[in-house]
């Protein structure tokens, strides 16, 4: 019998919001909180796993692999890609263990998974390079747990770097890092409300990108500039969807050269920008998110905030001087509660290093 562990973190999306099937450009980071897990190998063919978070075991056949409309579908789908791929996987338990809320826009389904994949390849001693790697990661999910994500958040986990934003050019699947200003940093305040994005909405959202893509007559919506869709006839709404896409490509650009520049205050009017384009082109945000950003921004030491991740529920990033966090906090929390009744969680985002650095 053989053990391993290993770590993945989660991924606080930046900037880019539903850019990534559309062949366009995010900025994200990796944040400290994560999953971890804690694997041994078996010797009768069966996958058994368990986590901190939820009740109960799961136990399937290694060669039986389906789908169970469960948690446990993202280990189980890392697992079959991964043997389906050729890779030597056998019999093994795993305990996860998380310090990322679930379902709150900060990507725990692509922590677990690629928790899980690096767990697997310690355990059955194969090397998988770090993109391809994200691609299988991404592969189970869309293929076994049936959601049709982009590559942001398994490529976010596995190539993150402290203090670092990654840039993802997603038609390129290229990876760059780069230095965040120094003496700020994420805040990341939960609403409490969950999103449910195996439901229709973002496979919705997804269609109508691609028909304006359609209608534009090109291969992706990365190829449309903003005077391009304007001047186009589409309807209304796939319009609107289009606009949030191609303005989220363009601010990316923007803000890449705002953090060569080492300017926060520019880069955080891209991420209220990008938020406002949620609310009135891509509609994914809520009217929880809203409050959050509205309360956020009006503090100082907050250079801007935005909802971060697939949206309809979920979490809200603010861009904040370093120290202002004890400050700041308490005030959006309490302002939230009193504007809409729910609670929400704050965190300290501290960016930290992806799965692969996390030897
Ligand atoms: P997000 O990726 O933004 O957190 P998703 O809806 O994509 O939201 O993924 C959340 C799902 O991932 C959870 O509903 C659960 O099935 C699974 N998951 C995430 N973290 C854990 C964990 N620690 N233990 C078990 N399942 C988890
Ligand atoms: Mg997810």
């Amino acid at each position: 019998m053989l053990s391993a562990k290993s770590f993945a973190p989660g991924r606080v999306e930046l900037l880019g919001n539903h850019t990534d099937y559309n062949g366009g450009v995010v900025l994200s980071a990796a944040t400290h909180l994560g999953i971890s897990a804690d694997g041994k190998t078996r010797d009768d063919g069966k996958v058994v796993l368990t986590s901190d978070g939820i009740e109960g075991v799961s136990c399937a056949d290694l060669a039986s692999l389906k789908p169970a409309d469960s948690w446990s579908d993202y280990p189980l789908g890392v697992t079959k890609v991964l043997k389906d791929a050729g890779y030597p996987i056998q019999g093994y338990e795993a305990d996860f263990s998380s310090t990322l809320p679930l379902g709150a826009g900060l990507s725990s389904s692509a922590a677990l998974e690629v928790c899980t994949a690096l767990l697997l390849s310690r355990l059955f001693k194969f090397e998988v390079d770090a993109l391809p790697l994200a691609k299988l990661a991404r592969k189970a999910e869309n293929e076994f747990v049936g959601v049709s994500c982009g590559l942001l958040d398994q490529v976010s986990s596995v190539f993150g770097k402290k203090e670092h934003a990654i840039f993802l050019d997603c038609r390129a699947e290229s990876v760059e890092t780069i230095p965040f200003p120094h003496g700020v940093g994420l805040i990341i305040i939960n609403s409490g409300v969950k999103h449910a994005l195996t439901g229709g909405e973002y496979n919705e959202r997804r269609d109508q990108c691609f028909e304006a893509a359609r209608i534009m007559g090109v291969p992706a919506l990365r190829d449309v500039t903003s005077e391009q869709l304007e001047a186009a006839k589409m309807p209304d709404i796939v319009k609107r969807r289009a606009r949030h896409i191609v303005g989220e490509n363009e601010r990316v650009f923007a803000a890449l050269e705002f953090l060569r520049a080492g300017d926060a205050t520019g880069f955080g009017k891209l991420m209220s920008a990008s938020h406002q384009s949620s609310i009135e082109n891509f509609e994914n945000s809520t009217p929880e998110l809203d409050a959050i950003v509205s309360i956020a921004k009006a503090q100082k030491g907050i250079y801007g905030a935005r909802l971060t991740g697939g949206g309809f529920g979920g979490a809200v990033v603010a861009l904040a001087d370093n120290d202002v966090y004890d400050t700041v906090a308490p005030i959006i929390a309490e302002e939230y509660k009193k504007a809409t009744g729910h609670t929400a969680a704050t965190y300290r985002c501290e960016i930290g290093d992806g799965a692969i650095l996390h030897i």
